[in-house]
């Protein structure tokens, strides 16, 4: 009929991508303790806005409160079980409580947030076409029969211990993420990540770092869980940013183990702890939780190479960077 046919109009994430090259950046679970501090390094970058999403359960404002207010920061309580409708160009996926006291708290939340969590912001990466990357963990090699872990190691998991909740939900997050990917066509990222230590973790979440610190700090037996020679490997969490920044940015799916490859009996741990920060205390041994790990070590042989990454800061260097912030937050100063 001759009337000329309009061009489609394009969708508001394309038109404003259309008129500014800013970047806006979903981070779930940012009120944490690696969230908060990826947020810190994604907004010195002035072309991201930064949008969290979090609910609160093991994270807080008081992470984040330095961006409250910012122009290109917004802090959004939401939980990743329910639908999220928002407009994003990239998503670093972390929601989901890391400690085991948390993640064995409730159990079948855990599962959810896994799960439904990942699903949610899968579908949110199709609708808008982002990207998105996977906090994964070196749980999903359970207790593992090969050391050290390379990512092509299947894992020895227990699919019905108190721990499985969190193991086998990361390993069904990876399985949807790679589904996505070769059903939809979504860009995905999946990052392993290895025991991460460094200022604000939670005091009492029970962890082994954050519970030696704190233990030393107040003058109390460091509490190593038998039989002590139990391997971990810690990496600070000023490299982990790093290695998950370079992650999402590269062209590599994963996944890829991100950590620190120096491993440590906790008898070795508590014995660097009492060295540096509290040679008065004592060290005891006590009782085991089920299923723990006998060992782990990251085999970074891929980061190195598809990342040109590899951890900076050693555990001796790390520990009294914690120190100085868990000494802040307990109100005790370090008396010489
Ligand atoms: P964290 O507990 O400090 O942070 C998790 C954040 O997710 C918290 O702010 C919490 O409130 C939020 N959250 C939990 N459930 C949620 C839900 N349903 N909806 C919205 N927000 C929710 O833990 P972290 O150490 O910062 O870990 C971050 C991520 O890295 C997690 O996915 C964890 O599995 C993974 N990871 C951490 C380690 C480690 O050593 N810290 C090791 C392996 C993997
Ligand atoms: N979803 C979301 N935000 C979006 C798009 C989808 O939270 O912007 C959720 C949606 O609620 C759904 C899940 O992601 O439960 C999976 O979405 P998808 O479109 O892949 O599947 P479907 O909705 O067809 O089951
Ligand atoms: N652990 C310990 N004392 C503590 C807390 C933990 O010896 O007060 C041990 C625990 O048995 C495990 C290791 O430290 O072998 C790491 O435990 P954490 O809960 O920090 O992390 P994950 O088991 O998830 O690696």
């Amino acid at each position: 009929n001759g009337a000329t046919k309009q061009p489609p109009m394009p969708s508001p994430l394309r038109f404003s991508k259309f008129f500014q090259s800013n970047m806006r950046i979903l981070v779930t679970g940012g009120a944490g303790f690696i969230g908060s501090h990826l947020v810190d390094k994604l907004m010195e970058n002035e072309k991201n806005e930064v949008i969290v999403a979090d609910n609160y359960f093991t994270g807080s404002k008081d992470n984040l409160k330095r961006w409250i207010g910012h122009p290109r920061f917004e802090l959004i309580r939401h939980d990743v079980t329910e639908q999220l409708l928002i407009e994003v160009d990239q998503i670093y996926h972390l929601a989901c409580p890391a400690s085991p006291i948390f993640y064995k708290y409730n159990p079948v939340k855990t599962i959810k947030t896994n799960v439904i969590g990942t699903l949610n912001m899968l579908g949110l990466a199709k609708r808008v076409g982002a990207r998105i990357l996977l906090t994964s963990t070196s749980e999903v090699y359970g207790d593992p029969l090969v050391h050290p872990q390379p990512e092509s190691y299947w894992g020895n998991v227990n699919p019905i211990g108190v721990r499985s909740c969190y193991d086998e939900g990361k390993r069904v997050a990876e399985t949807l993420m790679f589904d996505y990917h070769r059903q939809h066509g979504i860009e995905i990222r999946i990052a392993r990540i290895f025991n991460t230590y460094g200022p604000r973790m939670n005091i009492d979440d029970g962890r082994v770092v954050s519970n030696f610190i704190a233990q030393a700090i107040r003058g109390e037996p460091l509490t190593v869980q038998v039989p002590g020679t139990q391997t971990r490997s810690f990496c600070y969490v000023s490299d982990m940013v790093d290695g998950l920044i370079r992650l999402m940015e590269g062209e590599n799916t994963g996944p890829i183990n991100i950590g620190n490859p120096g491993e440590f009996t906790m008898i070795e741990l508590a014995e660097n702890v009492k060295e540096l920060i509290n040679p008065k205390v004592q060290i005891n041994m006590v009782e085991n939780t089920p299923d723990d790990p006998r060992q782990r070590k990251p085999d970074i042989t891929k980061a190195k190479e598809l990342l040109r990454w590899e951890p900076k800061v050693k555990l001796y260097d790390g520990l009294p960077l914690m120190e100085e912030d868990f000494r802040q937050r307990l109100g005790v100063p370090k008396s010489n």
